[in-house]
């Protein structure tokens, strides 16, 4: 049998791939060696994420909203930024006429498990629990997993991640920059509530955001610092935790009365030289990575997804793997994406910048910025994932399974 599609990896952007590009037509096998498939449970899992409204509208599409633990899922309604190095402050609200929430804060395990619910449901996709080894490129292309089987595709799509092994195996070239930061992340109950406020504070090691959960004291930190910082946060008691965190928030949401464990995640920015190889495409992570301050690594890898779907458009169109469709593809969402890595990475540099007259500056630019709402409607609105552009999926709500792009 030959497959139409192969996807290898079923994170997030894999199973939101097989799930849309199935409801197209094509027939999908899904390789992933690791899924989890169960609830979470419990306390909320330290892997969250904030995702735009923009991204809501593809996971409804892959009627993957539907089945999520609602009862775990937060949502912000305004963002506050500010600077310790300035005067720097900045409030992002909704822009008028838009009905919902600004953004959602996600766990790993809540999509992951809808995710995989919902894939239950489509006959047409095929699970393994197998890892791509390699592959030979051809017409069909001929995968080996790591069980000494093959398998036959007619697109092999990597969406495995940041070692991925498609793109290895492609001999896709990937520029990778270390930050020498990492992310500890935790989650906190304050003893204010948050009041559906995303809030960020630029710290001269690095920023740090607490993004609201769904009870309303609680909230996942995301701290990113220099890598020294970073060891000294993650080896000291709770209790001088705990004094550096309402230290860096200056108390805004009082005191701590519950911390969970910690970890520690390095920080990079990668991009890989090309999103598409004969008939290979890369996806999320294997495709680009970029720093978590904005937090839009997955948001990009989603709407990499649902564009990928809009140019392949349904597979009686007989464009499947079209060679121009992927190379529509990979010039539509190389520049998204490369737009996306080089604002997250000038943000990283300009709130590094420690001279008088940079942090000036900065925070001047940011008060500018605070009283020009055309300039902060913008931002929003990229902010929500609905500026630049973007896939028909997301503007209509719809399944976007539409005659391919043009
Ligand atoms: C600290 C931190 C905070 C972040 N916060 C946000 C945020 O708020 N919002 C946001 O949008 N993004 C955020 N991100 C980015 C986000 O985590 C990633 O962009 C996202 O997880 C990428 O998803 P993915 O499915 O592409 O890759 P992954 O989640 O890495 O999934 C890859 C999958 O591929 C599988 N795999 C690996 N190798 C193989 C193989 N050989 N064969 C088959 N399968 C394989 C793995 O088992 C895995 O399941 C954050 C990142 C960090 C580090």
């Amino acid at each position: 049998m030959i497959f139409d599609i192969v996807i290898a990896g079923g994170g997030v952007v894999g199973l939101t791939a097989a799930a849309l590009l199935n409801d197209a037509g094509y027939s999908v096998c899904l390789l992933e060696p690791r899924l989890d498939r169960s609830r979470p449970q419990g306390e909320i899992g330290l892997r969250t994420y904030a995702l735009t409204p923009a991204v809501r509208r593809i996971l409804e599409a892959a009627r993957a909203w539907a089945p999520l633990d609602h009862s775990r899922v937060g949502r912000f309604d305004a963002m506050q930024v500010w600077d310790a190095g300035s005067s720097g402050h900045l409030d992002f609200m909704p822009p008028p006429g838009h009905h919902g929430a600004m953004g959602y804060i996600l766990e790993q395990q809540n999509l992951v498990a809808a995710l995989a619910e919902s894939l239950a449901t489509r006959p047409g996709v095929s699970l393994q629990a197998h890892a791509l080894t390699g592959f030979e490129a051809g017409v069909p292309v001929v995968l080996a997993l790591d069980d000494g089987s093959r398998l036959r595709t007619r697109l092999l799509i990597g969406a495995d991640g940041a070692n991925s092994a498609v793109r290895k195996a492609a001999g896709i070239e990937q520029t990778k920059v270390p930050y020498r930061q990492s992310a500890i992340l935790a989650n906190v109950a304050f003893a204010r509530g948050h009041g559906n406020i995303a809030r960020q504070r630029f710290l001269d090691t690095g920023p740090i955001a607490a993004l609201p959960l769904a009870a309303q004291r609680e909230c996942s930190i995301v701290w990113s610092c220099n890598d020294e910082r970073a060891a000294e946060l993650m080896a000291c008691e709770d209790a001088y935790f705990i004094g550096a965190l309402r230290e860096a928030f200056e108390d805004c949401l009082g005191g701590v009365t519950h911390l969970s464990a910690r970890a520690a995640f390095p920080l990079a920015r990668a991009q890989a030289a090309q999103m598409v190889d004969g008939r290979c495409v890369l996806l999320g992570d294997a495709a680009h990575l970029m720093h978590p301050l904005a937090g839009q690594g997955l948001n990009m890898g989603l709407m990499d997804v649902a564009a990928l779907v809009e140019c392949l458009g349904p597979a009686t169109a007989g464009v499947g793997s079209s060679t121009s469709a992927l190379r529509r593809f990979e010039r539509w969402r190389k520049s998204e994406t490369l737009a996306m890595t080089a604002v997250t990475d000038g943000l990283h540099r300009l709130f590094q910048r420690n001279e008088n007259v940079v942090r000036q500056a900065r925070g001047a630019g940011m008060n500018a910025t605070q009283r020009l709402a055309p300039l902060k409607h913008w931002l929003i609105a990229r902010a929500m994932g609905t500026a630049g552009d973007v896939p028909r999926m997301v503007m209509s709500g719809a399944s976007g399974i539409s005659p391919p792009r043009s």
